[in-house]
Formats: C-alpha cells, sequence, structure tokens
C-alpha cells in the first residue's frame, strides 16, 4: 500500500498535472511593483467573481484574515467572532498580537452561526471603558457547516444598524456555494469583505484571496508588505489558483457526496456516534475506544485521520477517490467489527 488517504484535511491537496503545466506557463513579474500578469489575473478574476471592486492575493488564509483586521480595525478597536473561529483560535492571536485589535468572542449556535442577539448584547457601548466595537466576523463554512442565505443577509442589515464592519472567513466559501446552489455574488453582497482560501479543497498548492473595496484593499496591500507578504514573482502560484478557480468548483459536489456516504456507513457501526455531518467533512465519537489504538491501526492500512479524545475529523477532497472511500469504510468495519 503505498498511497495515503489522508482524511485529516482537505489542505493536504496536491496540484494535478494540469495545475502544473498551466503553472510552468504562467506569466511572471515583480508583483510588488503590480507587474505580475497572472497575479493581476487572479485578483481581476476574484473581483469580478465576487462583485467586489478589488482583490488581494495573500501567501495562506491567516494572513489573509489578519489583512482584513488590521485594514477594518485600529488599536483600541474589537471585532466579535465564534469562540472556535478560526480567526480568534488557530491564527496565534495575530489580530491583537500585531494590531493591538481585541477580541469579543462568543459561542457558535449548533448550525454554525452566531445569535445576533447575543451579538448586540456584546456590542459595547460609546463609553471610554470599552474598547471600540467596530467589526463582525462569521465563518462560512464553520466545521462544514453552511450559514443559510437568509441568515447571512439578515447579519447584513443588523451590522449595518449597529454601524459595524462584517468580515468573512470564506476559506471554504465555494463549499458553501456548492451545498447551496446559489452564485457566490449572493453571499458576497452581504461582506465588507471575504478571504477565500484557494489552497484547500480547490487544490492550489498555496494562496488566499481578500476581496473588498477598492480603499480597504488599499490598506490590505500596505499590511501586505509590511508583514513580509510582498512576493515577486508570485505569478507562479497565482496561476495555480486561477486553474483551481476555472476547473475545480465544481468537483466539490463529489466530495460532499463522499462525506455523506462515509457518514452513512460509519453509522452502521455500533461504536460509532456521528456528530455531525457537513459539506465535506464528517465529525464522529468512538464510544469506549482507544482513540490512540484505532488511529494507529488505520495508518497501518494507508488512512490519516486526525482526532482529539474520542473526537475524530474526517475530510473529504479532490485527492480521496470513490474507490478510497469504500476502501476507507471496509477499514472501519474490520476494526469494529470482528
Ligand atoms: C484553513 C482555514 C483558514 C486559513 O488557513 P491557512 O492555513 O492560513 O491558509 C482560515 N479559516 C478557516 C475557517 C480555515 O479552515
Amino acid at each position: 500500500m503505498n498511497k495515503i488517504i489522508e482524511l485529516r484535511s482537505d489542505t493536504f491537496t496536491t496540484p494535478s498535472q494540469q495545475m502544473k503545466e498551466y503553472m510552468f506557463d504562467a506569466q511572471v513579474g515583480d508583483d510588488v511593483y503590480g507587474e505580475d500578469p497572472s497575479v493581476n489575473a487572479l485578483e481581476e478574476k476574484l473581483a469580478k467573481l465576487t462583485n467586489k471592486e478589488s482583490a488581494l492575493f495573500a501567501a495562506s488564509g491567516t494572513q489573509a484574515n489578519l489583512l482584513a483586521m488590521l485594514s477594518h480595525c485600529q488599536r483600541g478597536e474589537e471585532y466579535i467572532c465564534g469562540q472556535d473561529s478560526h480567526i480568534f483560535k488557530y491564527e496565534g492571536g495575530g489580530a491583537s498580537v500585531l494590531g493591538g485589535i481585541s477580541a469579543q468572542p462568543i459561542e457558535f449556535e449548533d448550525d454554525g452561526t452566531l445569535d445576533l442577539i447575543k451579538v448586540n448584547k456584546k456590542i459595547k457601548p460609546d463609553n471610554f471603558h470599552y474598547a471600540i466595537t467596530k467589526l463582525l466576523c462569521l465563518e462560512n463554512t464553520h466545521n462544514g457547516k453552511v450559514l443559510p442565505l437568509s441568515y447571512l443577509q439578515e447579519a447584513r442589515k443588523f451590522t449595518q444598524d449597529k454601524n459595524l464592519l462584517l468580515h468573512l472567513d470564506g476559506a471554504r466559501v465555494f463549499n458553501a456555494v456548492t451545498a447551496l446552489g446559489i452564485d457566490i455574488k449572493d453571499i458576497s453582497a452581504c461582506f465588507d469583505s471575504i478571504n477565500i482560501c484557494i489552497s484547500k479543497g480547490l487544490g492550489a498548492p498555496v494562496g488566499s484571496v481578500l476581496v473588498g473595496s477598492k480603499e480597504f484593499i488599499n490598506k490590505a496591500r500596505r499590511y501586505r508588505k509590511m508583514i513580509g507578504g510582498g512576493l515577486r514573482q508570485s505569478g507562479y502560484l497565482a496561476a495555480a489558483c486561477s486553474y483551481a478557480i476555472d476547473n475545480n468548483i465544481k468537483d466539490l459536489e463529489k466530495d460532499h457526496i463522499h462525506a455523506k456516504k462515509l457518514a452513512l456507513e460509519l453509522s452502521k457501526i455500533d461504536e460509532i456516534k456521528i456528530l455531525s455531518n457537513n459539506t465535506n467533512m464528517v465529525f464522529i465519537e468512538l464510544l469506549d475506544k482507544n482513540v490512540d489504538v484505532f488511529i494507529n491501526n488505520l495508518k497501518n492500512k494507508g488512512i490519516n485521520i486526525s482526532g482529539t479524545y474520542n473526537e475524530l475529523r474526517l475530510v473529504t477532497h479532490r485527492d480521496v477517490s470513490s474507490e478510497d472511500i469504500e476502501y476507507v469504510i471496509k477499514a472501519f468495519k474490520e476494526f469494529f467489527i470482528k
């Protein structure tokens, strides 16, 4: 068994032969001078696709989110976000460390939304005791969960009424678009800015794009240079992202079908409880089993999954085929059903 079936994350996708050929042929220039045609083409593509004025190519989703925070908020201002949101929990506290921006996290609802009534209670009054509440951050998808369009529209109206900005961590926003069968413009219309990762299920090796108004992106471009994100001939990477946007969005549907199939078959195993199954993710709980022993057993069969305590996460993506899914289901059943 040479092939590893990688279910830890959709970040493990590697560039296809066609993508590599497209990268190889990319026209490049110095992007810090604004002269890399492939970067410019990607930024224009995403701005147009999301119906925003402008876009900026970033090295990672973490960088794109940080640029958004730095551009939207000043020192002494704060953002409201989900307790388990990527921005708050998994990005080293960048906005606080580098921007003097504080976080006001609240618990997510079960459906991945933030209850706007609870958000409202956390907006600080205009009083010198408090940080100035400036921004609300949502995540779509969150643990694979898709936020309903009607909720996003409510959040738009709410933030406008409260004079807040609204940012979307849309690392997997195309999974949401795919699940809802809508145009990304319907989602982007609700936000001042969006971070879109192209290095996850879309299969590019590196890269995220931040979209928003011209003024916002101009600020973000200055911060990107400041934090060392001006990347010169980055057109080779941008070309991979353009290829992914043009060719790979349509394949996300298959990943969702694979995740559903996994959830259905694993639910038949008594020792497994399905905690959630949305878009390309399945979260499961192992009942009465040593998780490390199980993870190692799968690893010996060429399957990588990640877990903490008794909870395991399986993420499907374009490098996991239908046959791979069948193989994984078989491996699970072999372990539990003796
Ligand atoms: C992956 C991810 C990011 C960005 O991660 P990078 O590894 O920095 O590209 C941001 N938000 C969410 C929800 C993510 O899943």
